[in-house]
């Protein structure tokens, strides 16, 4: 078997079919056996499994993937690539097949109920950087059946996933993910093991999806509309923040006595709020 993860071999399949690197679909190949190694330990992905990659490119981290997991599933945007997946770099796997959609407009619950009968997939992959954030936000808002999402990422946005109250790097994401997800990161990647190499550093990310949410909250629609509008607004207090938004109608009095309740001073910044203090504003604002 000629593995992806040789970079000969890829250049061989780039020269062989041609390929020129598409940067509007963030295509940068992987060209290391070791991170490869690391992911699917990090997904801890074992023969039991049925695996949904996200954009396998020309199928370096596929090919692990095939040998590790029971079954793999792939979806990728350009059409260009799926007969090189299925007439060259994959032809001898018979537990994989690959879909030629753009995964964010796909129906993901159908799908995992169609290849795995609605139990639990993991999802690994080496995202598209240019849409990194609405593709973890799908696989987490729309509840399905995930067991772990690991994947590789922008370094930054790692460390924004992972990051807790009080940190520069805390926001919106940071809660969004901790409300679905254990957030860990299991690699840094620097750019040498791509092709072609990307500007920024990058960073393997395993998102355990909790069972139940971490705090209970009424609405949990409003209380993501106060988490952004604090967000939105960095340098202003909460009470401004939520106060200048165009999705909420709470007046200043109503937000300073919520916060007075909660023992919060009228002065406090968005930044310094954890999950559950979020999830207790919504639930005194919303009553
Ligand atoms: N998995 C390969 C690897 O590690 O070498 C390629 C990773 S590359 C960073 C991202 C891949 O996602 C590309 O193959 C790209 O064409 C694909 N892609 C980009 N946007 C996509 C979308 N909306 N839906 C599905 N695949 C997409």
């Amino acid at each position: 078997m000629a593995y992806l993860g040789d970079p000969k071999r890829t250049i061989e399949i780039l020269n062989k079919y041609h390929i020129v690197f598409q940067k509007k679909f963030g295509q940068n190949f992987l060209i290391d056996t070791h991170v490869l190694d690391k992911i699917i330990a990090a997904a801890g992905i074992t023969k039991d499994d049925t695996v949904l990659e996200i954009g396998p490119g020309i199928g370096t981290m596929t090919q692990y993937l095939c040998e590790n997991a029971g079954k793999v599933i792939a979806v990728e945007i350009d059409r260009t690539l799926v007969p090189i997946l299925e007439n060259d770099t994959l032809s001898e796997y018979d537990n994989f097949r690959v879909i030629n959609e753009d995964v964010l407009k796909l129906d993901l619950k159908q799908l995992i109920d169609d290849e795995n009968g609605g139990r639990p997939i993991k999802v690994a992959a080496n995202l598209p950087y240019y849409i990194t954030t609405p593709i973890v936000m799908k696989l987490l808002e729309e509840r399905l059946p995930i067991d772990n999402i690991t994947v590789m990422v922008q370094k930054e946005v790692a460390e924004r996933m992972q990051a807790g109250p009080g940190s520069k790097d805390y926001g919106a994401l940071s809660l969004a993910v901790q409300y679905y997800a254990d957030a860990y990161i299991a690699a840094n990647v620097p750019p040498n093991c791509f092709m072609p190499r990307p500007n920024v550093g990058s960073a393997v990310i395993r998102l355990t999806l909790h069972k139940e949410p971490p705090v209970k909250v009424h609405d949990e629609r409003l209380m993501f509309a106060l988490i952004r509008a604090s967000f939105n607004q960095r340098r202003k207090t909460l009470q401004n923040g939520i106060n200048n938004s165009p999705e909420l109608s709470f007046s200043k009095e109503a937000v300073s006595a919520a916060l007075q309740k909660m023992g919060l001073s009228e002065t406090v910044r968005g930044e310094s709020l954890t999950l559950e203090q979020f999830a207790g504003l919504s639930d005194l604002l919303g009553a």
